[in-house]
């Protein structure tokens, strides 16, 4: 099932998209978000819905409102891991090392976030090297803290798309990842979530374009760090909370594995698509 928050008539909803992506109903319960159906169960009911309508005469928002920063790893794929030492904009993480011993986790804060289609600020005023980043992100349901890698999935309710954008002179000048990262408009999540029972994590093919140029081309078989991996590591001491955000990192192709490196411009519009989950557009300007 996937689900997604838009509006339409000036009025929020949460609604349930069909299989082709051409129609959406609203919830029957008025919901403007997901947390009643986030925090409920991992058995996901499907509820009533209204009528149809066209996808095209709503405006999708980010599906999730996390209740706190969203989690991000870094270095999470080998080839990235290699392009990101190489590129001379790495900080804060174990420099130089392609595969680090434990995961590299950063967060953005939830003001980052925007919807599908919305415009991503370039911020030229402070930075000149916007880039982009493609990634599988899990929506937590059943909160929980120490879980172990064996019940994580049990406390998944579903995927989404994040592209994690960076500014890689913040990223680099400030030793850490969080100034590079965290700026308004710099977290466009969408277009829907996923439920879990529909999706195969270990095996999704994830691309991401720039301006109609294939990019990023990989799969999440290849993570470093596997997402029952992730999900020990961050709830290690720290409840996960229903409405969590975890981005699990970034494959090879970002714009600071160029030589010279190719940052974002005003106009461009950058897609990622992961397998069975959709396509998230975003301009820049
Ligand atoms: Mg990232």
């Amino acid at each position: 099932m996937k689900y997604a928050r838009f509006t339409h008539a000036g009025k929020t909803h949460v609604g349930i998209v069909d299989a082709n992506a051409s129609t959406i109903k609203p919830l029957d319960d008025g919901s403007s978000d997901l947390s009643l159906l986030l925090s409920s169960s991992k058995d996901i009911r499907v509820p009533s819905q209204g009528a149809s309508i066209p996808l095209d005469q709503v405006t999708l928002l980010a599906p999730v409102i996390p209740p706190r920063n969203v989690f991000c790893v870094g270095k999470n794929y080998q080839q990235h891991a290699k392009e990101f030492a190489g590129s001379g904009f790495e900080a804060g993480a174990v420099k130089g090392a392609e595969i680090d011993e434990y995961p590299a986790v950063f967060t953005k804060p939830a003001t980052s976030i925007i919807g599908p289609n919305a415009m991503v600020s370039l911020h030229s005023h402070i930075t000149s090297s916007v880039d982009y980043e493609a990634e599988l992100a899990v929506v937590i349901g059943q909160g929980g803290r120490d879980i172990p890698k064996a019940e994580a999935y049990d406390h998944i309710w579903g995927y989404t798309i994040i592209n994690d954008v960076t500014a890689r002179d913040r990223q680099k000048n400030h030793k850490q990842w969080f100034m590079g990262k965290a700026l308004d408009t710099f977290c466009p999540m969408g277009p829907w979530v996923v439920t879990a029972d529909e999706v195969d994590p270990e095996n999704l093919a994830i691309k991401c374009w720039v301006n109609g140029e294939l990019r990023q081309d990989a799969n999440t078989r290849d993570l470093i760090f596997d997402i029952p991996t992730l999900i020990e590591t961050i709830s290690a001491g720290l409840a996960l909370l229903p409405g969590d955000v975890i981005a699990t990192g970034t494959p090879a192709g970002v714009g600071i594995g160029f030589k010279p490196p190719r940052f974002l411009k005003a106009d461009d519009e950058v897609w990622i698509e992961i397998a069975g989950i959709g396509t998230l557009k975003n301009r820049f300007g």
